[in-house]
């Protein structure tokens, strides 16, 4: 973060600690090695230095959604094994292998090109085969799969890591799609023993099949969301003890008092009942903090709730303290975090925003400063 953003009230404060204590708190409750998700900015923590302190911590495996991910991540000196979980063109092939990322390969076609690739390159790629059970976004059909994995078996240029599929419904610990999936999965699993092929890494489970499907867990795990402690979905359940690792925290920069129906930011949506005071704080939606927070969502101030009013500007918007309500500029202003005992959640926004937690975390942008703590 360049210099200019370091006197920038607003920042995001990231628990280093929180981070890998979650890594061992999956890995012992699963038992299995553990792929950590970092796609879009570790789920906007931070991708270089969240990346960097897993691996000092023993994290086996990274994952992310774009080669050009996968490439920084290489650049900043990450030897683990890497996978790029996201389809790829032809043409992204030699640039996959040239920085040693792993690649998802999802059709026969596919496959042929990251030979074609690594024979350019004289130099073997490291695939993972990707089987879709039931979320039809990449990968080949589990009925139809037999002819994909013989030929990857027999690919002279490329060498099956893994197999593996993506989970759409575990969120919910009751829905019956996820035995489908892991069924269809075991099926397409069977032609290696079929064809006498040794068995590569067998992957499945996200966060919601690690919180709430054990028989997903198979020779590896792949959390995202719950490594930085937040859950998936309203319905899942917190069978792990995972704690959030990100804050988000700002300070007051204006204090007035607005009189009895004087209208608050665009729109003029919200004019108070009588008069009250009113603080200004310096982030917005030009940060990824939700414009849908506007007259719904709530900060922390002097360890009290208090509600934003009006619309969430580009880069500030308001909230009302009430007629007796005191701040300072200067004080501490908490957007997701704890403070005084008080805690605002991921979910908590989440839900008032009408999104899941993912979007909340992956739109916070590098526009803001972020700051580590613990970690040594
Ligand atoms: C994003 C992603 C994950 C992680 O998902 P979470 O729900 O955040 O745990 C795992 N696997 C694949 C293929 C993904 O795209």
């Amino acid at each position: 973060m360049s210099e200019s953003f370091s006197q920038r009230p607003t920042r995001i404060v990231v628990d280093l600690d929180a981070l890998s204590g979650n890594l061992r708190a999956i890995r012992s409750h699963v038992g299995v090695p553990v792929m950590a998700i970092l796609k879009a900015n570790a789920y906007g923590h931070g991708l270089v230095p969240v990346a960097r302190h897993l691996q000092a911590q023993g994290a086996e495996r990274f994952g992310v959604a774009f080669v050009e991910e996968g490439i920084a991540l290489r650049r900043a000196g990450i030897h683990l094994p890497i996978l790029v979980l996201g389809g790829i063109l032809g043409r992204q092939a030699g640039l996959l292998i040239e920085h040693d990322l792993e690649l998802t390969v999802s059709s026969i076609d596919k496959l042929r090109k990251v030979e074609a690739a690594a024979q350019t390159l004289g130099r073997k790629a490291a695939i993972h085969l990707k089987i879709d059970t039931g979320m039809e976004r990449i990968g080949v059909h589990s009925e139809t799969c037999g002819p994909f994995i013989e030929a990857s078996v027999a690919s002279r240029w490329c060498t099956v890591e893994g197999i593996y599929s993506h989970l759409a419904c575990a969120d919910d610990p009751d829905d019956p799609m996820t035995a489908l999936q892991l069924a269809r999965f075991h099926d397409a699993c069977g032609h290696f023993t079929r064809l006498g092929a040794r068995m590569p890494i067998r992957h499945l489970a996200n966060s919601g099949g690690i919180l709430h499907y054990p028989d997903t867990w198979l020779d590896m795990v792949r959390p995202g969301i719950a490594l930085y402690g937040v859950l998936p979905d309203p319905r899942s359940r917190r069978t792990i003890d995972v704690r959030p690792a990100l804050e988000l925290r700002s300070q007051v920069v204006y204090f007035k008092v607005v009189h009895v129906g004087r209208p608050v930011s665009y729109g003029a949506t919200w004019a108070p009942s009588a008069d009250t005071r009113i603080v200004t704080i310096p982030l917005g939606y030009g940060d990824g903090y939700p414009r849908a927070l506007s007259n719904r969502g709530q900060v922390l101030i002097r360890g009290r709730r208090l509600p934003i009013v009006g619309r969430v500007c580009m880069d500030q918007f308001m909230v009302d303290l009430g007629p007796d309500g005191t701040a300072y500029n200067g004080d501490e202003v908490v957007l997701i975090g704890r403070q005084n005992g008080e805690t605002i959640r991921v979910e908590d926004l989440a839900a008032q925003a009408d999104t899941i937690g993912y979007e909340i975390l992956t739109r916070l942008n590098d526009r803001i400063p972020r700051e580590y703590v613990g970690g040594e």
